[in-house]
């Protein structure tokens, strides 16, 4: 059996101190990829390090994160999530990114945020449309957050004909997941699916076939106020294997072949 982790930040400061024993465990939980993402020009280039360090199973995601990107332009800035913010210039990144396609698998984390900084919604569409240009581009899928923003994200992303898409940790409502099915997109499934019953019923209503798994570790443990980490995929799995009536191999293994088609592993 094969899993994936499409979506972690092992860079963050919360890995510091053991990343050798989270990757030592997710070697144990028959993790065959990592996928890391970045979020801005720090954690981008630490992906590339992570990558070094641990060849054979992680490989990097470049991102623009919707509210950083916005940080040099609005003043005073915060996250919900206690972390810094980083101000740069998102047309430099983008050209770093192109620069470095080779060294990536996807462009994430991207995507519009309303959540955080009400007001900037035309702001952070302005430069999600240049990152969705250059995912085209350079022919790599896309991994989205969105949050508060689900539809203007798919509306941006259908203007654009954008098909490589992973929707990750979505929280839209039902006839949003409906409209990204029928679009062709991806929807990654997080650990915390055993204490929200929404990505339960995410689960029941997409296709095992766009379906992929994810931690975004450090965040979305499905213990609450632990540390998540790529290993957990595992609970995912079963969670899956339970509501689809499958076994957790063809579970598994369904999902590691819709990967590997959306990032030409
Ligand atoms: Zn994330």
């Amino acid at each position: 059996m094969n899993l994936i982790d499409v979506h972690a930040h092992l860079g963050f400061e919360r890995f510091n101190n053991d990343l050798d024993e989270v990757i030592e465990r997710a070697r144990k939980a028959n993790l065959k990829l990592i996928i890391t993402s970045g979020i801005g020009p720090k954690t981008n280039r630490q992906a590339l390090e992570i990558v070094e360090k641990y060849l054979d199973i992680v490989k990097a995601s470049f991102g623009i994160y919707p509210v950083d990107a916005i940080a040099s332009k609005v003043k005073n800035i915060s996250d919900d999530v206690k972390r810094d913010i980083e101000e740069f210039d998102v047309d430099e990144e983008i050209r770093w990114i192109e620069g470095n396609k080779d060294k990536c698998i996807a462009i994430g984390e991207v995507g519009l945020d309303y959540k955080v900084v009400p007001g900037t919604e035309e702001l952070q569409k302005e430069v999600f449309r240049k990152i969705i240009q250059l995912a085209k581009k350079i022919d790599k899928p896309l991994v989205i957050h969105s949050r508060n923003a689900e539809a203007d994200c798919i509306n941006l992303l259908e203007e654009a004909r954008m098909k490589k898409v992973v929707m990750h940790c979505f929280s839209g409502k039902k006839h949003l997941i409906r409209k990204g099915i029928e679009l062709g997109f991806f929807f990654s499934v997080p650990p915390v699916i055993t204490r929200l019953q929404h990505f339960k019923t995410l689960v029941e209503i997409v296709p095992l076939t766009q379906l992929l798994t994810e931690t975004d570790a450090p965040y979305l443990s499905p213990v609450a106020g632990t540390r998540n980490e790529p290993a957990n995929v595992v609970i995912t799995i079963k969670e899956i294997a339970k509501i689809k009536n499958l076994s957790e191999k063809d579970v598994a293994d369904q999902i590691y072949k819709n990967a590997e088609t959306l990032f030409k592993i």
